[in-house]
């Protein structure tokens, strides 16, 4: 089977692409010894297969960053029978540099102009002949988007593979071309292949290429001492890259040709007239992420509670009571949801049918341990399905990039650049991806202190937290909406880690903050297939978690709160003199500032055990609550239906408003699960680490009891003003007198 590789800038359709080529056969993995995805999958169409492997998007084979690094010494040392450099035909220019090193390898090469879709929509059009021509590599014009023009683009790159290539430059001729044709000599007398690719770097002492062959460099520096250019000096990498673009801009500014239809501003430029507008960039953002917000998660949606009759059930009186609303209209989100509900209680109810005549402990441990765990979990599902689809919308739409611009402008005075955002936001998903993402950031410590605020970026784990906890909330004891407390629960995780980030840039972490230089995308639809792909992967991935690290965190919690410590069985009365009850117990008093330990009722022990569950994986807080509330529900009587586990724990524990929310805080910034915790260990130094673990712990004790204070005691606000000020104070006198050294 022929091997391909897909080679390209980031944001220029790489993704798009190997999706297309290879549908559900990708696989991830690692790349040796980094944690740089390594994406591979294989195409299969008519006669043609071949394993197409996706490299890590960079501009240049420079040997600066990992992906750099990894991508170059791909090409050169696996070498592939076809490399596909793909460029982005809007941004032409700039992703030409690439192609103009890539050409250099001695390896088979074809371009594929994507987002062809785009040039014409602009107007615009794309000699694609013309750049063959010039370049003397195949072009082919595609549109990954739309899936235009792939197929030809496969059979091109079989073809160019049964063919071995020489590389080529676009430097002209001249003195420094005589020094490299003097080092390809060199070169090949110690044989080395990929001469021209190596000579080139070596002539730019790049230092992978000079750790390689120490012994050519005097060659270089000797010829570097009567070497002078009037704008570049000595620097022959400043030169050669100046080279480049000049071929481009001299060659090709001509294969782009404007029809004339469009000028001045692309609809995109309109569009971010408005959307980065100074002053109403920020306000569009929080519009748009509250509809998000009131979509999923309403159960008063468009706000009509104020026109329907109190009493109003649907479907009441059936199984499906109150799914599509009781008392106001249910969101599309919070409808999915019931459903789901409706449909594990059907689930477990027939279970426990079937299983009426079996001991007790059996019926016990798979209804009321494992479904009801799993199950609560797996009822959120849905919602979570739909916030991610339009997290991914906004993302894939080109939105996510305007947000960090709009943010970076801001926060540049405190330290923090745009560049760090983007990770941040990939928080919102899952922090593991958002972590290694952070390898972007050049500072050490500004990716450190990314690092450690990307966890209260509340991720898709910990959604059913929120949503639990606000729906019993709002249940309980009615005050407020579901969307308004989740979104605002999702507001004081970004402002805990805007500020956290803050302090940490003007005390432990300070530096310079580097430029942000991005460009931003122009706005298009979101793909449906890819969003498709997105949301499957998802689902597959809290598939996997339920009946694997859930499923036996349920079992475990189920075990440890039927067994006393002498092992003797309980029933569900006994719950109090169980294992997990004595546990609880000893830990409870420590969660007591927050407002859901020692104040709490007979069994207010289970918030303590639900927050340390959550330590594992975020979800294991719901399923702990789940299988709790199936056990004490049989205690009174009453068994808990739908979703209503967390009012159960109301009922039980006696549990305030003030303490749910900081229940919600504690969680959502406290010590993230043990996969994250893994990954940050992995991206940060030893003792940086450790440092890192006790920041998640103080920040999480410190903002849950500040506001379980503040909403319990509102006049509390003072204090914690106050305090901060001083603290505020402090930090500003010491900064002035031990002011940061510039590099
Ligand atoms: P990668 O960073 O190179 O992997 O790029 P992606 O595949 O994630 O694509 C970046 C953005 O460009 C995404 O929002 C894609 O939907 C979009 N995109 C990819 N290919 C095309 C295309 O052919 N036409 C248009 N208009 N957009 C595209």
């Amino acid at each position: 089977m022929i091997r391909i590789a897909l080679a390209g800038n980031p944001n220029s359709g790489k993704t798009t692409l190997f999706n297309i080529l290879t549908g559900s056969t990708a696989h991830v993995g690692n790349w040796p010894g980094v944690t740089v995805d390594k994406r591979e999958g294989t195409y299969r169409k008519k006669d043609v297969s071949a394993v197409i492997t996706d490299l890590p998007g960079i501009y240049s084979l420079s040997p600066y960053t990992p992906e750099e690094v990894i991508t170059r010494n791909y090409i050169l040392e696996e070498k592939p029978d076809c490399v596909i450099n793909i460029v982005d035909a809007t941004n032409l220019e700039r992703n030409l540099y690439l192609t103009t090193q890539l050409m250099e390898i001695d390896v088979p090469l074809v371009v594929a102009l994507n987002m062809m879709d785009e040039v014409k929509r602009r107007g615009e059009s794309i000699d694609a002949d013309a750049l063959a021509q010039k370049t003397g590599v195949p072009v082919v014009a595609i549109s990954a988007l739309k899936g235009e023009g792939i197929d030809k683009l496969i059979q091109c790159a079989v073809s160019q593979a049964q063919h071995p290539r020489k590389g080529t430059t676009v430097l002209k001729d001249g003195n420094l071309k005589h020094l490299i044709g003097d080092i390809r000599i060199a070169l090949e007398s110690l044989s080395v292949d990929n001469t021209l690719f190596h000579a080139i770097k070596l002539t730019e002492l790049d230092e992978l290429e000079t750790s390689l062959h120490p012994q050519l460099v005097p060659m270089v520096e000797k010829f570097k001492a009567t070497f002078e250019d009037d704008t570049f000096g000595n620097d022959f990498e400043a030169f050669i890259a100046n080279a480049r673009y000049s071929y481009i801009a001299e060659n090709f500014a001509r294969a782009l040709k404007t029809s004339g239809k469009q000028t001045g501003l692309t609809r995109s430029d309109k569009i971010d007239r408005v959307f980065t507008n100074r002053w109403l960039g920020i306000p569009i953002f929080l519009a748009i992420m509250f509809a998000v917000f009131h979509i999923t998660f309403s159960e008063n949606f468009l706000f009509l509670k104020a026109f329907i009759p109190e009493d109003w059930e649907s479907l009441s009186g059936t199984a499906f009571s109150g799914v599509f609303g009781a008392g106001a209209v249910n969101s599309p989100g919070v409808i999915l949801q019931s459903l789901t509900g409706v449909f594990t209680d059907w689930l477990t109810d027939t279970v426990r049918g079937w299983l009426s005549t079996s001991p007790q402990w059996v019926s016990g441990l798979i209804c009321d341990g494992i479904m009801a765990g799993i199950g609560s979990v797996l009822s959120f599902v849905p919602q979570i399905l739909l916030l991610f689809m339009f997290f991914s919308i906004l993302e894939d739409s080109g939105y996510m990039a305007r947000v960090a611009f709009i943010l970076d402008r801001i926060f540049r005075k405190f330290g923090l650049s745009g560049r760090a955002f983007m990770p941040m936001i990939m928080g919102f998903g899952c922090s593991i991806p958002a972590m290694i993402n952070t390898r972007t950031l050049a500072d050490e410590k500004e990716r450190t202190a990314t690092i450690r605020v990307i966890p209260f970026f509340s991720c898709g784990a910990k959604l059913p937290i929120l949503t639990a906890v606000a729906g019993a909330i709002v249940s309980s004891f009615g005050v407020s909406n579901a969307d308004v407390i989740t979104f605002a629960m999702y507001l004081i995780g970004i402002v805990t880690a805007i500020l956290t980030v803050i302090l940490m840039r003007n005390t432990s972490m300070r530096g310079e903050t580097p430029p942000f230089i991005m460009e931003l995308p122009a706005y298009h639809l979101p793909q449906f297939k890819s969003l498709m792909i997105h949301l499957w992967d998802k689902l597959k991935h809290f598939i996997k978690k339920a009946f694997t690290i859930i499923l036996a965190s349920t079992i475990v919690v189920w075990a440890a709160m039927h067994f006393s410590f002498d092992w003797q069985y309980l029933t569900d009365e006994q719950i109090n003199q169980s294992i997990l009850a004595g546990l609880g117990q000893l830990t409870q008093p420590l969660f007591t500032p927050m407002g859901f330990g020692s104040q709490l009722g007979e069994y207010g022990w289970v918030f303590a055990v639900a927050a340390v569950s959550g330590l594992i994986a975020k979800e294991n807080v719901i399923s702990t609550f789940g299988t709790l509330a199936a056990c004490l529900g049989a205690v009174i009587g009453e068994d808990p239906s739908g979703v209503q586990y967390v009012e159960q724990m109301i009922t039980f524990t006696g549990a305030t408003v003030a303490g749910l929310v900081a229940f919600i805080v504690f969680n959502m910034t406290t010590i993230p699960c043990f996969a994250a915790v893994a990954s940050a260990k992995g991206e940060l130094r030893k003792g940086t680490f450790h440092r890192t673990l006790l920041f998640w712990l103080v920040t999480s004790y410190t903002a849950a009891t500040v506001v379980y204070l503040v909403l319990s005691w509102w006049w509390t606000v003072f204090i914690v003003a106050a305090v901060a000020a001083a603290a505020v104070w402090g930090i500003v006198v010491y900064n002035k007198k031990h002011p940061v050294r510039s590099i």
